[in-house]
């Protein structure tokens, strides 16, 4: 059997050793020490931000985030349908309610259109949500602009969810840069990694001292532990900032190997009828996190579903695009808004949608097993001559 083709392995840079080293030299192995310092200087020049903060997880960021919008129990916060979970949770722990935004499908991110009604008719009701979370897709940006004009005519505050998009543009800016609050992770499948880690980002430098203040437990300044508030652990440790600093400094390249994995599975796949590749607009550049691509159930017989089994067979990880909130079990009576009122764009993605094995350490001769694989997978149609 041949070696089992990940979907997203960590992709490390070979620096990261010696930076634990300096590290473990220093003696500062507890949480915090100067290379989170270190770590989240290197975050707000790359993206361009005036304020970075650490975290133990992307979850935690967005956590933080909503509670620097002020989000309590019983606050609505409108999000993106079609994500990972991590997006919505931190909802629900302020007790807060979700509405979920469908998809457009020029970006497979959240519709303006959608976004829109749904922020019109909470107006009429007098329940306009407390915060809205867009999330970046697969690394591709949100038509933020759209956003932004409806959010700001609404007064409300913009959280981006681009733990898939670090080092993604949208029009000359960073995504994460463009909302009120940006959250990247360091999860181990990410663009870049530190194991286990996120970071906030805001230009709004004296609501980020608040999140380090809530991220290290609330601890009021005494000579003894004085506490008013409900805080949390949530800062990253000084020898995982030491892995993100050396990953940090080839984030560029690695975007660029993704970005090269995606155009040889659209050159090799691309001219097969029913497949259609997930777009990339041009008023920007995705990280291609993962390769995203649809199979059209009129042209093609083989489902989602099938492919990933029959990849499975050969060792190959690959995944169904993520079954959108709305439609989750979890997430169930919550409300929806579709991008028409007859056509919604995540439920259609999740049917037709699967991922392939994109990350940057993937050799060709491994793209070439998953493009075969592929091929195979989704039975040639015999012409009856
Ligand atoms: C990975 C991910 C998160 C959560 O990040 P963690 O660091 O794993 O907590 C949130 N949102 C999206 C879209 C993600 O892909």
């Amino acid at each position: 059997m041949s070696d089992r083709i990940y979907l997203s392995p960590p992709h490390m840079s070979g620096e990261e050793l010696a930076k634990i080293a300096e590290a473990f030299a220093s003696n500062w192995i507890a949480p915090l020490g100067p290379m989170v310092d270190q770590f989240e200087r290197q975050i707000s020049e790359l993206v361009g931000i005036e304020g970075t903060v650490a975290l133990c997880s992307g979850t935690a960021a967005i956590h933080l985030a909503l509670e620097l919008a002020g989000v309590k129990e019983g606050d609505i916060v409108f999000c993106s349908s079609l994500t990972f979970v991590a997006s919505v949770n931190p909802i629900r722990y302020l007790g807060a309610e979700p509405v979920f935004i469908d998809s457009e499908p020029a970006t497979w991110n959240m519709s303006p259109r959608a976004l829109e009604r749904a922020l019109y008719e909470a107006s009429m009701l007098g329940q306009l949500p407390k915060a809205v979370i867009v999330v970046h897709l697969y690394g591709q940006c949100a038509d933020m602009d759209a956003i932004m004009k409806i959010c700001r005519e609404y007064g409300i505050c913009v959280i981006e969810d681009a733990a898939e998009a670090m080092g993604a543009t949208y029009k000359g800016q960073m995504a994460g840069t463009i909302g009120d609050y940006g959250v990247y992770s360091f999860n181990g499948n990410k663009l870049i990694t530190t194991s286990a880690g996120g970071a906030l980002v805001s230009n709004h430098t004296d609501k980020l001292d608040y999140a380090r203040y809530l991220a290290a437990q609330a601890k009021l300044p005494a000579y003894h532990y004085e506490h008013n508030q409900v805080g949390y652990n949530y800062r990253l440790s000084n020898i995982l900032a030491a892995i993100g600093c050396s990953q940090l400094n080839v984030i560029d390249e690695r975007i660029a190997l993704r970005r090269a994995v995606f155009e040889r599975y659209q050159q090799a796949l691309g001219d097969r009828p029913g497949i259609s590749f997930m777009p990339d607009p041009l008023w920007g550049s995705s990280t291609r996190w993962l390769t995203a691509l649809t199979l059209d159930p009129h042209l093609i017989e083989a489902t989602p579903l099938d492919v990933v089994q029959e990849l499975e067979v050969m060792n190959i990880e690959s995944r169904r695009v993520w079954k959108p909130m709305h439609a989750q079990p979890l997430y169930a009576g919550c409300r929806y808004y579709r991008h028409e009122e007859n056509e919604s764009v995540s439920d259609m993605l999740f049917e037709r949608g699967i991922c392939l094995p994109s990350g940057s350490s993937l050799a060709v001769d491994d793209q070439n097993r998953v493009i075969d694989g592929v091929q195979s997978a989704l039975r040639p149609v015999y012409s009856l001559s």
